[in-house]
């Protein structure tokens, strides 16, 4: 796992799944739009070194996302594998239809806890975005799909500032009981820092939700990622969203990092002796491959160290 060694600490998982998001949430927030064929190989690559939950593209308008606008193309070109999920963003019914046709079979869809962001990014307010997803879970759902649902600005929001837990807490319990199967929970400005993660983990455990439906999903823009992930699988988180080389700017926040780099929490989770089934070095070649045909290096510190040559 790790030539340094490992070593455990207590209470903390023994696995941890890792939702891969580079293909989607990293590549709709990189300025340079990426040829399908390049993004195919990403996926097949992902697989390779052991994902086993790659979202792969957004359904969404291409007006709204031109990066993901080959989102069809690319699910007919992706040998998609036994054994591996390949979940695909879906705003609205009609995504749904679409991706029914594609042979989809986990489908996310995009929520906001505060109502700056749904109106900025969904053009709807925070009642009528969950209005919008409802018949989308519902139908999902009986279609046998899985549904992840993330929860945007979870802990800070650039136009509200702090958000109250108790906000958050009542956007979670209405997106689960839609009938999301999953709940992200985005740090999408990256501001979270462990304590704030430690008391809306506790107060959504107190609102009845069982840590098993969780998912989080930090940003590393002000270098909390890795600390805030720790807080979080101490409180028995077991799925963390990362991207693989950190792909993805942060198109709120101005800076060049956003999404946690999938690397550097292998590193972590690899040093903790926690399985995760992702080969490190496999994964970092991919990035480095990747930064190539971006034409700019990774932001992953683990993906710098190495492939420094
Ligand atoms: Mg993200």
């Amino acid at each position: 796992m790790n030539r340094y060694g490992n070593d455990p600490l207590p209470g903390l998982p023994a696995h941890v799944t890792i939702c891969e998001v580079g293909p989607r949430d990293g590549l709709q927030n990189e300025s340079e739009a990426v040829p399908t064929d390049v993004k195919a190989e990403l996926v097949e690559r992902l697989a390779d070194a052991g994902h086993t939950v790659i979202e792969t593209t957004s359904l969404v308008h291409p007006k709204w996302v031109p990066q993901l606008a080959d989102a069809e193309e690319l699910l007919r070109r992706v040998d998609r594998r036994p054994g591996v999920r390949y979940p695909v963003l879906v705003p609205n019914l009609r995504g749904l239809d679409r991706a029914l046709d594609l042979g989809v079979e986990d489908i996310a869809v995009f929520g906001s806890a505060t109502e700056s962001f749904a109106k900025a990014n969904l053009n709807r307010s925070v009642a009528e975005s969950l209005e919008m997803f409802a018949p989308v879970v519902a139908r999902a759902r009986e279609a046998g799909m899985r549904v992840r649902g993330y929860l945007s600005m979870c802990w800070g929001d650039p136009w509200e500032g702090e958000v109250p837990v108790a906000r958050v807490v009542s956007v979670a319990t209405r997106m689960l009981r839609l009938g999301c199967t999953e709940l992200s929970l985005g740090d999408t400005i990256g501001v979270a820092t462990p304590g704030r993660v430690t008391a809306l983990l506790d107060a959504l455990g107190a609102a009845g939700v069982s840590v098993d439906r969780l998912a989080v999903h930090f940003h590393d823009t002000y270098g909390q990622a890795l600390s805030n992930t720790l807080t979080a699988l101490q409180h028995g988180v077991t799925t963390v969203d990362a991207s693989a080389g950190g792909l993805g700017g942060c198109p709120y926040a101005r800076s060049a990092t956003g999404n946690l780099a999938t690397e550097d929490l292998l590193w972590q989770l690899a040093g903790l002796g926690i399985h995760t089934g992702v080969d490190l070095d496999r994964l970092a070649e991919t990035s480095a491959w990747l930064a190539d045909r971006l034409g700019r290096p990774s932001p992953s510190r683990t993906v710098r160290a190495l492939t420094a040559t």
